[in-house]
């Protein structure tokens, strides 16, 4: 599978043996950090309930964007997702791509980070990328609501 974005190799979640890249499903860009997940390819039956949940709301409403599904190459769409925090606050809105076809999601990394504003995405500091996979996990248990 390549990125929407720069069309590199997805780094499959097998590899390297993160059980949270597999749990969830997350193919990750090494050049951009974005990343995919697919309900279908999550391992954690939460997740996976999640993620489909999450795709009804594609399936309805949403723009048609310039970015072809890494998984079924269906233009994919975008909506915007806000999550509510345990305190009762919410996060930033950010833009979430999904494809209407099958249960994937595409999240840019600069669109994560504007959550975690600390993270900077250099070539040099790879783990960024576990970081974002730690704050995906998170952000999917907490509740959310799309525009
Ligand atoms: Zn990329
Ligand atoms: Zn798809």
């Amino acid at each position: 599978m390549r990125c929407p974005r720069d069309q590199c190799t997805l780094i499959e979640p097998g590899s390297p043996q993160l059980s949270l890249y597999a749990d969830n499903g997350i193919h990750c860009c090494e050049k951009c950090q974005g990343m995919l997940l697919d309900a279908e390819a999550a391992q954690s039956s939460i997740a996976r309930e999640i993620l489909n949940q999450m795709h009804e709301a594609f399936t309805v409403e949403g723009n048609e964007v310039a970015l072809d599904c890494p998984t079924c190459e269906t233009k994919m769409r975008v909506r915007t997702i806000v999550f509510r925090k345990p305190d009762g606050s919410e996060t930033e809105p950010i833009e979430l791509d999904g494809c209407p076809s099958c249960s994937s999601f595409w999240f840019d990394a600069d669109e994560l980070q504007s959550l975690t504003p600390s993270l900077e995405v250099t070539e040099e500091v790879p783990e960024v990328a576990g970081a974002l996979a730690v704050l995906i996990q998170m952000l999917l248990l907490l509740p959310y609501r799309i525009f």
